[in-house]
């Protein structure tokens, strides 16, 4: 029977996971959800032919496609990124000030570099973040030499402008087979959250030693506001959805949710209106463990050190 596959590469794929029978996380607390709010940092390091690229980036905007040549400039689409950095970033980050909520950022180096005032807020607030690349660059596109260049360019850029370096990494577009090995032979990092195949922290196998994997989602994402949702009353219903059928389970397995968010998305008074609503929610509840990633990578890392051998579901779990 072959449980696991291998590819050629070394590369496992593990369809078994926990099995349906995760660890209990045992949140702080007590709490019935580890809920995360990750605001992507990203403007200003997407390909852009001003900084030399070729070619413009106009993913994840309010337009479904290039409208123009490649190799030109799209200006719309570089002041719909802008609006992220200069409006929408604000916005998102007095609404958790003012609710005392914490906050995490996947930040990309060079857009920090880029904003100050952003940066220092984040750094002031205490926000953690899991480093997003030094640019939006398409990390399976690189040999191993230039891709361990732009991990330590990003590790000691983001040490500069937020004052700690990194605990966490997410790739923009995908990981390359070699990321994660990577990552582990760079050090300091924690976890990364290159996964969306499970809703628990993981410990894997990486070079000789145990990483932590904290899976991602990209379904609690304001990225579906471009692709399917609309309004924010749409985003509310996403959001609050996933927290009643997981806040209900965490009564016996409490699980952890990420909400993914974008200046340039979310930021809009549109769509912002669904989050602030979502947050409403949220603190009407109790036994919620509203926190950083980092906080969710070191209670796993002194909770759950050892990796959980896949138990098979007992037959009246099923029942
Ligand atoms: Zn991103």
């Amino acid at each position: 029977m072959l449980l696991r596959s291998h590819t050629a590469d070394g590369h496992e794929r593990d369809f078994v996971g926990y099995a349906g029978s995760p660890p209990h996380a045992d949140w702080p607390g007590g709490a019935r959800l580890a809920l995360n709010f990750v605001l992507n940092y990203e403007e200003g390091s997407e390909y852009s032919i001003a900084d030399g690229d070729g070619r413009s980036e106009s993913a994840l905007t309010e337009v479904s496609a290039p409208r123009v040549p490649i190799g030109e400039r799209d200006l719309a689409a570089e002041s719909m990124y802008e609006y992220g950095t200069r409006v929408g970033f604000w916005r998102v980050a007095r609404l958790f000030a003012e609710r005392g909520l914490p906050i995490t950022a996947f930040g990309c180096a060079l857009a920090l570099e880029r904003n100050p005032p952003a940066a220092a807020f984040m750094a002031a607030r205490g926000w953690d973040v899991c480093c997003h690349g030094y640019r939006w660059v398409e990390h399976y596109r690189l040999t191993e030499d230039e891709e361990r260049e732009q991990i330590r360019l990003a590790v000691s850029s983001i040490q500069r402008t937020m004052g700690e370096r990194p605990l966490g990494w997410y790739c923009r577009y995908a990981p390359s087979t070699a990321t994660r090995r990577l990552l582990v032979e760079e050090g300091g990092f924690l976890y990364d959250s290159d996964a969306y195949n499970d809703e628990l922290p993981y410990w894997t196998p990486v070079a000789g030693r145990r990483h932590l994997v904290l899976p991602y989602s990209l379904v609690t994402n304001d990225v579906k506001l471009t692709s399917g949702l609309f309004t924010g009353d749409d985003f509310f219903a996403l959001l609050r959805n996933a927290f009643d059928v997981l806040y209900a389970e965490g009564a016996h397995a409490p699980k952890m949710m990420s909400v993914g968010l974008h200046p340039r998305l979310i930021g809009h008074p549109a769509r912002m209106a669904g989050l602030i609503r979502f947050v409403d929610y949220v603190q009407s509840k109790p036994d919620v463990w509203v926190c950083r990633r980092a906080d969710i990578a070191r209670h796993w890392i002194a909770r759950h050190p050892v990796a959980v051998a896949a138990a098979p579901m007992a037959a009246s779990a099923t029942a």
